[in-house]
């Protein structure tokens, strides 16, 4: 975890990352899409720069038009079930107990012993639970998932962009927005297994073919 937060500390949102965001704000989506009624941003990525790119186009610090299904690497939440607690960490790593296991790590102790008093507890009270990085797991259900595929199936458009669409269920939700007649357009870098359930495919940079097809 702490090499892959100093793999993302530090990037910033690109052109395709602002694209959407602009895309996302009914004032500057105006133009290209008047009659949007909503436009929701559903993210695989976990690291935030969507949200950032939209605090950057718009000004908004948190929106509901975007759902980062995957979590955020920059969060941290509760880890009892029955407590809701999250908030922002941007520590690196997220407690100084956690400093140099990735290195233990890399020398092939896949489970380095770190004392469970040195880790980040929450501060709710009658809490005091483990935290942990607000991130979905391998294996684990993604965040919001109920309320996006509610969203897809009422969709009439479903943008499909830079991904290879192999993960479950995120996958999926291309046939959902296709069996109620919404249309699907991929935007990637090559063709992806869903590229022939598409109405249109645009290969190439997202930054530049989101730019040249949506007029962002
Ligand atoms: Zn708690």
């Amino acid at each position: 975890m702490a090499y892959l937060l100093s793999r993302v500390r530090g990037k910033s949102p690109n052109e395709a990352h602002r694209i959407l965001a602009r895309l996302c704000t009914p004032s500057l989506r105006q133009n290209v899409a008047p009659n949007a009624e909503r436009v929701t941003h559903v993210t695989q990525n976990v690291d935030g720069l969507s949200l950032e790119a939209l605090s950057a186009v718009s000004g908004l610090s948190s929106s509901e038009s975007i759902i980062e299904m995957h979590g955020n690497l920059f969060n941290v939440a509760c880890t009892a079930h029955d407590c809701s607690y999250t908030s922002k960490n941007t520590d690196n790593p997220i407690c100084p107990a956690l400093g140099g296991t990735e290195k233990i790590v890399a020398e092939g102790n896949t489970e380095p012993i770190v004392k469970r008093a040195f880790l980040p507890h929450c501060p709710e009270k009658g809490c005091g639970q483990l935290l942990r990085p607000d991130v979905v797991w391998f294996g684990e259900r993604p965040k919001h998932i109920e309320m996006i595929i509610e969203l897809a199936k009422v969709a009439d458009l479903c943008l499909v962009v830079g991904t290879s669409s192999l993960v479950q269920p995120a996958s999926r939700l291309p046939a959902y927005v296709r069996a109620n007649g919404g249309k699907v357009a991929v935007f990637n870098m090559e063709q992806t297994n869903h590229s022939d359930e598409a109405d249109w495919v645009f290969l190439g940079g997202c930054e530049v073919e989101l730019g040249r097809v949506l007029g962002l």
